[in-house]
């Protein structure tokens, strides 16, 4: 079985000592349950906030990941943060957020390059796919889902599939407190998961995690989670509440334990 994955994506949000407030009631809280080894749990802070975050989470169980990368390793590209400078703080980086697709313009062909930057330094990538609202309405979800998918792991090798992880997120569904229905978002895992085992085999296939994202709360995770091919989350708002967080982690885990 998959091991769950829930992680928070924090977006531009927190001062320092939000973040570090933030940090910390994580760490108490998922540290005191025991099922936290049932899931791998992941933060995804502002860029600036990535070191401290990191001495915070030392030696406790839980993963950082950055919000974006950019492919070429060094050089003239002012503001960008390289996958190989990140390598060293994170373990996760999403690539491919539908904010970063629409207002930054980001190409299928840059998501595909930043997965495979962020593989070739050691990173898991968390790569975000998902239909906008004109798709969805024009019956066009598995077509865009496909297309997304199959640009995306374009560079990937099949031995490196059980490194990547896939967010479905409709994106009329991110931060609308609209969250999709849990069999649909199934159904679209499903999907995902047949695209990529086309290319690489049902088996290589089978190693890559596929989470929901879009308006997750500690009420509907078990929907998500419930569904064969959906292994976690990825939580934007909800991620910015402790006591909500750690009940998604909870519940998460407790799929993961089997119950
Ligand atoms: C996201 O930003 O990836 C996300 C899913 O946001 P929210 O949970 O707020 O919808």
């Amino acid at each position: 079985m998959r091991t769950p994955i829930i992680a928070g994506n924090w977006k531009m949000n927190t001062t320092y000592d939000e973040a570090m407030d933030l940090v910390e009631e994580l760490v108490d809280g998922l540290e005191a349950r025991e099922e936290s080894d049932n899931v791998d749990v992941v933060l995804c802070p502002p860029f600036l906030w990535l070191f401290s975050a990191a001495e915070y989470l030392e030696d406790t169980g839980i993963q950082l990941g950055a919000q974006d990368c950019y492919p070429v390793d060094r050089g003239a590209f002012t503001g960008a943060i390289s996958a190989a400078m990140l390598a060293d703080q994170c373990s996760y980086v999403i690539v491919g957020h539908s904010e970063r697709r629409t207002l930054f313009g980001e190409t299928d062909d840059l998501v595909a390059k930043k997965a495979a930057a962020a593989l070739r330094h050691g990173l898991r990538p968390i790569v975000c796919v998902g239909e906008g609202l004109r798709e969805r309405d024009a019956g066009e979800t598995d077509a865009t889902v496909r297309r997304q998918v199959e640009a995306a792991f374009a560079p990937v090798e099949g031995g490196q599939l059980a490194e990547c992880v896939v967010a479905y997120e409709p994106v009329w569904a991110i931060g609308s407190g609209r969250a999709a229905d849990g069999a649909e978002a199934g159904r679209v895992g499903a999907l995902i998961r047949e695209t990529l085992a086309a290319r690489f085999g049902a088996a290589a296939a089978g190693q890559v995690r596929i989470q929901y994202g879009g308006s997750v709360t500690g009420a509907n995770i078990a929907e998500f989670i419930g569904q064969p091919e959906i292994d976690g989350a990825l939580v934007g708002g909800a991620s910015l509440n402790a006591a909500e967080f750690i009940r998604i982690c909870a519940i998460a885990a407790r799929h993961g334990a089997g119950e």
